[in-house]
């Protein structure tokens, strides 16, 4: 978000300049006026003035009289006087003045005088304010005096500039898509059968998997009009205008049917009402039940689709879920091997790269990666390319990318000392080690001593042979073992503990209590599940569904899984201590070594 900018100048400055210009004006311009006004005098003023015959002309006129005379320096000038009755003035003024009731100057000159000093100070200040207002809408980035007015964006396909094309994988959820939009290019070929499209459907899946980008697809598909609008978007600054705007943006969804509407991130408007808190959020629930009513009161045939996307779906409301609202769930999950591979591809293709890239090698080593963390990567790589002055982005680069957003850029100057490059090694070898020595775990693919900007200062990598969807509780004991070998091999070599081993600690205390809690593979547990997850798409935390004795018995389970690998880990380094020394000092010397250097080593 950018910050706001406070305003240039403060209000003072304006009001400053305001007065001095009334200031100045009173000064300066009114005595011309008040030169021009005219004077009061008495009955007998006017009556010797005509005697003298210094009046040019007079008018009679709601029961005052208006002359032109001369004052005592004989410069012409308008009198006024009250009129008498005085039987004789008309025949006096028959000799005396040459013109009779002539036009005089208005004789409001001091009520211009009063509308000139006060009124216009009034409509500047109006003006100003009206100004004032209009800068600060502008800051504020809405349209601050518009209540209700729905600030959906219309999408039309060449804007968005998207298709089904641009999204790799997801093929079930494209599918899905591509109903709706054929339905929108030609409703009667569903309506002659009878069925009824959904009237909206929910995009769920974790952040960064193309929920947002499908969307846009269908837009660029669909050839109707598509307004987008994001949640947060509704719950805005002004109380109440959630519901109005909802209103609004059904309305004019209604006037251009067919035609889609997008709500990206709902769960900022969707979540459960009943979540107590303290007086709730009224706000936000006035928002939920006007899109309910909406969401009801529009008829489905009409051609109005709803599309909306959230990363929180546990949390959506439950009325939003039922059929006639949300009923059709779009899952968008996390690309699998096929996916990450076409989803590289796709990315690949706005870049430059040399002939014969192995885009499934890369594939295989992000998995759990997104759609846009393998966006990211690619771009990386070509980042990379460029700063070696190269113009083609090679396999290597792509290589080094993925560490990059695994484990952050090399540290190339981090300065560390001989001795703790030494722990480092023995660390990352005691975990490829574990890990080789067991038939259940992973190949190694490489081992680096490179320190990263993350903090790590080494790691080791491994890489499935193809995707997995399954975990064995024999591969996750090996996996717990594997993490402990690290600390293992310190401990083995220089009899120490360091403070390099946090990072597996905490990832085997994860593993080993969601083997206990969740998935069900100690005997004491048994099939009890004692773990719920909270949000499934976002990192997961999990609340605790048990008593809290069985807590503390969770705990022991847990604490003897962990001892029971880190036992393991130390036997096997222990019989392999020939081959630790060994591939230690290779590390060292090399810094990085590849899967198939160590596996020739180790069976040497
Ligand atoms: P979400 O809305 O699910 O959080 P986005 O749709 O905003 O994610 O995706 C972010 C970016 O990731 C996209 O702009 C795109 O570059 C990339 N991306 C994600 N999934 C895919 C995919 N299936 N195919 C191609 N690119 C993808
Ligand atoms: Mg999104
Ligand atoms: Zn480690």
């Amino acid at each position: 978000m950018k910050e706001q900018k406070s305003p240039k100048k403060p209000l003072l400055f304006y009001y400053a300049i305001v007065m001095l210009a009334v200031i100045l004006f009173n000064s300066m311009v009114m005595p011309y006026f008040v030169r021009r006004q005219v004077t009061d005098v008495d009955y007998s003023t006017f009556l010797s003035q005509v005697e003298e015959g210094k009046v040019e002309s007079v008018t009679i006129e709601d029961g005052e009289i208006l002359f032109k005379g001369k004052d005592e320096n004989g410069e012409a000038r308008w009198y006024i006087t009250g009129e008498m009755n005085d039987p004789n003035l008309v025949e006096r003024l028959k000799d005396k003045v040459p013109s009779f009731n002539a036009p005089a100057p208005q004789k409001s000159s001091p009520i211009i005088t009063l509308l000139l000093s006060y009124l216009l100070p009034i409509l500047l200040f109006m003006g100003l304010g009206q100004l004032l207002m209009k800068s600060m809408e502008k800051r504020m980035g809405g349209n601050a005096m518009t209540f209700g007015k729905s600030n959906a964006k219309i999408y039309v396909s060449a804007q968005t500039g998207k298709t089904f094309a641009d999204v790799a994988g997801q093929d079930e959820a494209k599918e899905s898509l591509q109903e709706i939009v054929d339905f929108l290019h030609d409703p009667a070929k569903y309506t002659a059968i009878g069925a009824t499209m959904p009237k909206g459907a929910l995009l769920v899946g974790p952040p960064g998997t193309g929920k947002t980008l499908l969307a846009q697809a269908v837009a660029g598909e669909a050839q109707v009009p598509f307004f987008s609008i994001s949640g947060s978007e509704f719950v805005e600054m002004f109380v109440g205008m959630g519901a109005a705007k909802v209103r609004d943006l059904f309305k004019q969804a209604q006037e251009k049917a067919p035609c889609i509407v997008f709500i990206d991130e709902i769960d900022t408007i969707g979540k459960k009402r009943d979540n107590g808190g303290i007086g709730g959020n009224d706000e936000r629930e006035q928002t939920l039940n006007q899109l309910l009513t909406e969401m009801d009161g529009f008829d489905g045939k009409k051609g109005v689709v709803i599309l909306a996307a959230t990363n929180r779906p546990d949390t959506l409301d439950k009325a939003l879920l039922r059929p006639g609202r949300f009923d059709r769930r779009i899952p968008v999950e996390l690309p699998d091997l096929a996916g990450r591979e076409a989803i590289l591809k796709v990315h690949s293709k706005k870049i430059l790269t040399e002939p014969d890239i192995d885009y499934r090698a890369i594939a295989l080593a992000t998995s759990g990666a997104s759609g846009a963390e393998l966006a990211n990567i690619i771009n990386e790589g070509a980042l990379r390319a460029v700063r070696s002055g190269r113009t083609l982005v090679s396999q290597s680069d792509l290589e080094e990318s993925v560490e990059v957003v695994i484990a952050g850029y090399q540290r190339k100057n981090a300065v560390i000392s001989p001795k703790e490059r030494e722990i480092v090694a023995y660390h990352e070898i005691g975990h490829a080690l574990v890990a080789a020595k067991q038939s259940d775990s992973a190949p190694v693919h490489k081992i680096t001593i490179i320190p990263r900007t993350s903090g790590a200062l080494g790691y080791t990598m491994q890489v499935d042979e193809g995707e997995k969807f399954l975990m064995s509780r024999e591969e996750a004991y090996s996996k717990l073992a594997t993490l402990t070998g690290g600390r293992a091999a310190e401990e083995l070599i220089f009899g120490t503990m360091t403070s390099g081993a946090s990072n597996d600690i905490e990832q085997a205390t994860r593993l080993a209590r969601s083997m206990v809690t969740r998935l069900g593979m100690t005997d004491a547990f048994d099939m009890m599940a004692l773990e719920t997850l909270n949000n499934q798409y976002l990192g997961g935390d999990a609340s605790l569904t048990c008593s809290p004795q069985t807590a503390a018995k969770i705990d022991d389970q847990v604490l003897a899984l962990i001892k029971n690998a880190h036992a393991r880990a130390v036997e096997i380094l222990k019989e392999n201590q020939e081959k630790l020394h060994e591939l230690a000092s290779y590390l060292l010397e090399k810094e990085t070594i590849t899967g198939e250097e160590f596996m020739e080593i180790l069976n040497r």
